[in-house]
């Protein structure tokens, strides 16, 4: 048996994170076993669907690499295929025509509230054989009142639905329109779909679901349903927590391949591993190893995670993302380093590819802001002569490498009679208008010489005036 899998957004905001870990688990199961993944967007609620979202759910696939076999299908041009189900359906006694009003369905539910039942439709029109002139009836499925519905769950393990619990759902609307879960059941029938891997907010569901498949002797999916992404006071993760759309986090540097990782541990584990490949991961996950209860996103650790993906990354590689993101933000990386030599030295010190341009800044553009409480500390009266020996020393120098600067800045700390800090850190203010950058030499190294001398020149009148002042 192949297996096939389905990614099914309803299109109606953009790709979040529940989602990407769906379509990221489903994808795993099809690319493990050599299996097809299928992308079918459910697009029936025509209010709340847009093309905006549709576009930024597979805007947000194709940067995460889940490419999808089949699709994506749209379910509103497929009414043809659930007008053809439902009609089978009535054939073989499976639905019913309901006339009921909404009224009478509502004194349905205020009944059932005040005797404390669920609510739940009586069953009025069950066995009505007259058609009630005047209304378009919507169509009931027959769900069987008596027995139960038993779930393999993959994830959940064996969930067990009483029948009784269950209502005789709408599956087509009086306007002829198929309702969500006949029209689900109706795809995953036509599109062969083995592995019904979604979020377990769709759980109730899967017992009226089940009934559909049975009635219409379709052989059932397999079912497997994830925990809830939570939000850090456990609650499900929403807009509220800052749940943001997955090109979100492109926006701020993350690594595809580090989001998917991160995600995967999201209700996944492999002993105590937290860092994959996608390789590993299309080898090592599986449902069955699928926590049952819901994880909490932690920030902190998805930075971490997308550190150590950094680390592995080439210099080129690095460089490249890097050169892409100062691009983003305007800086010209022609008129400085290379990129590639800028990530060597920034890549242990960013968490983000964005982390790291943002650094980068100082290396292309010279408008460098002084940190008040930098400058107020190191750029004092007594740094005078500090910054404009190491000016000097710095002017003169013809070969501009880290080691000569080093040899440089320690000649000048034995002249003054100081400690190289005494030396260190006003220069690095005056240079990168902070007290943290990589090591100071290899900072001017990448500057240049130019730029360098320029800076503590900058820095030397600012202290005259300071000391003026
Ligand atoms: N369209 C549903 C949703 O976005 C998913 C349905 C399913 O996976 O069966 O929540």
């Amino acid at each position: 048996m192949t297996v096939r899998t389905r990614f099914a957004p309803s299109p109606t905001g953009y790709l979040h994170l529940g989602g990407a870990r769906t379509a990221l688990f489903n994808w795993l199961l099809a690319r493990q076993t050599g299996g097809q993944f299928v992308l079918r967007v459910e697009d029936t609620d025509r209010e709340r669907s847009t093309e905006e979202s549709v576009q930024a759910i597979l805007d947000g696939m194709d940067w995460l690499g889940l490419d999808y076999d089949e699709g994506p299908f749209f379910q509103t041009r497929r009414y043809d295929l659930y007008k053809e189900i439902i009609e089978r359906l009535v054939e073989s006694g499976h639905a019913y025509r309901c006339y009921c009003s909404k009224e009478s369905l509502e004194e349905m539910r205020e009944k059932a509230r005040l005797e404390k039942r669920k609510p739940r439709y009586d069953g009025t029109c069950r066995d009505r054989t007259e058609p009630v002139p005047g209304v378009e009836p919507v169509l009931r499925f027959k769900t069987p009142l008596d027995g139960k519905v038993v779930i393999d769950d993959l994830v959940k393990g064996k969930i067990e639905i009483d029948n009784a619990e269950l209502d005789d759902l709408v599956i087509c609307r009086s306007d002829g329109n198929p309702t969500y879960n006949l029209s689900v059941v109706a795809d995953d029938i036509d599109m062969r779909i083995t592995h019904v891997v979604r979020g377990d907010d769709h759980i109730n569901n899967t017992p009226r679901q089940i009934h559909i498949f049975n009635a219409l002797g379709a052989p059932l999916p397999k079912f497997a349903h994830l925990p809830m992404i939570l939000g850090d006071d456990g609650k499900r993760m929403s807009k509220r927590h800052g749940a943001v759309s997955v090109m979100q986090y492109q926006q701020e540097g993350i690594l595809p391949q580090a989001l998917l990782n991160y995600l995967a541990r999201l209700g996944w584990s492999h002993g105590d591993q937290e860092l994959f490949s996608l390789d590993e991961l299309k080898t090592l996950f599986s449902l069955e190893a699928c926590q049952k209860s819901g994880s909490v996103f932690d920030n902190t650790k998805l930075l971490w995670v997308n550190q150590q993906h950094m680390a592995q990354l080439s210099g080129a590689e690095l460089g490249d993302q890097l050169q892409l993101e100062l691009k983003e933000m305007g800086i010209d990386t022609a008129a400085g380093p290379s990129p590639e030599k800028l990530a060597g030295l920034l890549r242990e010190r960013a968490q983000t590819v964005k982390d790291m341009a943002v650094q980068s800044r100082i290396f292309y553009v010279d408008d460098v802001e002084l940190d008040p409480k930098a400058a107020q500390k190191q750029l004092r009266p007594v740094s005078l002569a500090v910054l404009q020996a190491v000016q000097a020393e710095l002017q003169s120098e013809s070969q501009w490498t880290a080691a000569n600067l080093k040899q440089r800045l320690d000649n000048v700390a034995q002249s003054l009679e100081v400690g190289f800090g005494k030396i260190g850190q006003p220069l690095r203010v005056a240079i990168t208008g902070g007290s943290a950058s990589p090591d100071i030499a290899d900072t001017l190294e990448l500057i240049g010489q130019e730029r360098s001398v320029a800076r503590i020149g900058k820095a030397i009148e600012y202290v005259e005036k300071r000391s003026a002042g």
